[in-house]
């Protein structure tokens, strides 16, 4: 399926609910996290919904190739410092042991100076 309509991000990406969008093309969305860990704090997402990283398949590589390389230059806008005194975390929580609360594939890009809240 392409979007459930029981899944938050699939709402954010139909504009049901809204975001602070920090990019947009045709099949990636990235927005701020509404409750961050530091100063810099947003998701990026596939449009499609794929529920976590465990139903990636080789399928998927042109798609979280071209979501990946999209983080640097974000960060960099969003506020991340260059590296290597800077540069920013990526983080991809999956399944019940990896903590993932909402089951729709996001990664985290976290950065900023520290102290931060969590991580
Ligand atoms: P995870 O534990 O990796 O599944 O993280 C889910 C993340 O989604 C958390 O950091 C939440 O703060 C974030 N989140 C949940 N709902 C929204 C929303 N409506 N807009 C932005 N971020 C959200
Ligand atoms: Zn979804």
């Amino acid at each position: 399926m392409t979007h459930d309509p029981n899944c938050i991000f699939c709402k954010i990406v139909q504009g049901a609910i809204p975001s602070r969008k920090v990019h947009e093309d045709d099949e990636i969305l990235a927005f701020h996290d509404i409750n961050p860990w530091g100063p810099v704090h947003f998701l990026l997402i596939p449009k499609v919904h794929i529920a976590s990283m465990a139903q990636l398949d080789e399928g998927h590589a042109g798609l979280m190739g071209r979501l990946m390389t999209l983080i640097p230059r974000l960060a960099l806008q969003e506020g991340c410092r260059p590296y290597p005194q800077g540069g920013f975390r990526v983080v991809v929580n999956t399944g019940d042991d990896g903590l993932q609360e909402v089951q729709h594939l996001h990664v985290h890009v976290i950065g900023g100076p520290r102290p931060w809240k969590k991580g």
